[in-house]
């Protein structure tokens, strides 16, 4: 993960919100490569569920809605995170989150490594007074080693046999008395409250010049709910029949309690939802068309198939009006993570809407003239998280000729420049002449650049680690026989191609 924020940070994918402040938590910007790459993303799902299907429109609906909407929608009442907030470093942590954070906490990670070596005591009790001190200075085991060692005793010998949950093990070091299991701090150890408060996750503002008197309303937390309101109006000015969808690419905003691992959880934050409307019969499976098609979508951006797996939702971890939900997740550095959730929302917004507008928002069956509230299918996803994995899943590092070679083995679709116009000599006026002309003619179809700033081996692997598809060399030899060096960035196979030709080269191989 390191790497890959440094890569996106160093050659302009992704930048520290406001970095000349001291950068905000949780916010980033993405810079010249990233808004390409994340322009990709978009498009490329608004083409797959838009504009080549028969049953799908778009909408883009304002981030600011009436007050109402999060009434309906059940957002103002229950959406929140339950925290717990460290007594001693005063850091939040979500109580759902919290004993993952523990287990990828440095402090844990470090003990983990010292108990692999040696499980018995006088080790442990080492680790309290060097590691432990610095890492977790208010753990019990830290702040009174021999009074936590000498009633764990028994689990400590356990453990050598591996007999003891480690989590187990965990909640007793941070224990101050025999026998009652506590929940450690993942910052600096201290015993956490095991009751969570709980807080809504919804940003608010004013509408108006003067704050007493001006409106108070949200901005979105999810895109969703601009769907739903507009449900009525689209299917007045499309004439739809059921089934049918409406997608919205948009920013949805949440004060999350922790926010960590880089874009993979925002403050303010892009998703790619969809509503698709159809009847109760018809719903179960048409849940699972959309997890095979929202997984295919992945597999075909180029995620390799291994970093896949589609987790249906245990009925404890549904909604109260859900009547399933499966997650794609996605194998990120730091763990299996969602993705995208795709759920069967039954028909419980139409109807939460129509209640709370006291509109008519039902469905009418032309042929039998039967009225009644579609059931939704909503898979939901975030353009943050999907440009994070296509970013983790295409780097690679490999060596050539003793060197490594970092390259980000984009799919053609993704890829945010497409081909690098090269000069081999910088002072050729013939060569930059040409090398230009080459630019200017490709720029209209493919996202180019031109690049002179370095000697040609170093322009290749620049180009290689922001993921170029085709390096274009013009040299001497161009000048008389009319052709460039094509470079592929995968095999690094290098052809000669007529520049007459190179367009239509570039598109087969594209393929756009
Ligand atoms: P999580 O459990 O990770 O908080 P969630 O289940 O609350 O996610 P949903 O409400 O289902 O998320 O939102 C749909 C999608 O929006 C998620 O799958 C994710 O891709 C994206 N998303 C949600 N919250 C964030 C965030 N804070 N930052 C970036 N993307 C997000």
């Amino acid at each position: 993960m390191e790497k890959i924020v440094s890569l996106c940070k160093r050659r302009g994918f992704i930048f520290p919100s406001s970095e000349i402040y001291g950068g905000l938590a949780s916010a980033w910007d993405y810079g010249p490569l990233g808004a390409e790459l994340k322009r990709n993303v978009k498009s490329a799902w608004w083409s797959t569920v838009v504009h080549q299907r028969d049953d799908m429109v778009g909408l883009d609906a304002s981030i600011l809605m009436h007050p109402r909407t999060w009434e309906a929608s059940g957002h103002v009442s229950s959406f929140s995170d339950p925290f717990v907030q460290c007594p001693s470093c005063q850091r939040h942590f979500r109580l759902d989150k919290v004993w993952d954070e523990i287990e990828s906490s440095p402090w844990v990670v470090s003990l983990r490594e010292a108990m692999s070596v040696d499980a018995d005591s006088s080790y442990l009790l080492h680790w309290a007074r060097t590691e432990g001190k610095k890492l977790a200075p208010n753990l019990s085991l830290v702040k009174e080693p021999e009074v936590t060692l000498s009633w764990i005793a028994d689990s400590l010998s356990a453990f050598g046999q591996h007999k003891v949950n480690f989590k187990d093990f965990l909640s007793r070091l941070a224990a101050r008395q025999s026998g009652i299991a506590q929940t450690p701090c993942p910052q600096c150890g201290a015993i956490l409250p095991e009751e969570g408060v709980a807080a809504n996750l919804m940003l608010k503002t004013f509408l108006g010049p003067v704050e007493q008197t001006a409106e108070k309303v949200y901005l979105r937390p999810e895109t969703a709910q601009g769907i739903f309101v507009n449900f009525k109006s689209v299917l007045d000015a499309t004439h739809r029949r059921l089934p049918f969808g409406i997608a919205q690419i948009g920013k949805a905003f949440r004060n999350e309690v922790t926010t960590k691992n880089f874009i993979f959880r925002m403050r303010e934050f892009e998703q790619m939802e969809i509503e698709y409307f159809t009847t109760k019969q018809d719903a179960e499976d048409c849940h699972r068309r959309w997890i095979e098609d929202r997984l295919n979508w992945y597999l075909n951006m180029g995620v390799r198939k291994e970093n896949l797996r589609v987790r249906p939702h245990a009925k404890d971890e549904l909604a109260h009006y859900a009547a399933a939900c499966t997650d794609i997740e996605y194998n990120f550095p730091f763990g299996w993570s969602e993705l995208e959730g795709i759920a069967n929302r039954t028909d419980y917004d139409l109807k939460q809407h129509a209640k709370f507008s006291g509109q008519d928002l039902q469905y009418q069956d032309l042929t039998t003239g039967a009225k009644f509230y579609p059931y939704v299918i909503e898979p939901s996803g975030g353009v943050d998280r999907a440009t994070l994995a296509f970013l983790v899943d295409a780097y690679h590092e490999e060596i050539v000729k003793d060197r490594t070679r970092v390259v980000l083995r984009f799919s053609k679709e993704l890829a945010p420049v497409k081909a690098a116009v090269l000069p081999l000599l910088k002072k050729n006026d013939g060569i930059v002449t040409l090398a230009k002309r080459i630019k200017n003619d490709l720029q209209k179809e493919f996202a180019c650049v031109y690049d002179d700033t370095a000697a040609i081996g170093k322009l290749y692997r620049r180009q290689d680690e922001v993921g170029t598809f085709y390096c274009v060399t013009v040299d001497v030899e161009s000048l008389e026989d009319g052709q460039v060096t094509v470079r592929d960035r995968d095999t690094m196979a290098q052809e000669r191609i007529s520049v007459d030709r190179l367009k239509e080269y570039l598109r087969e191989k594209l393929a756009l």
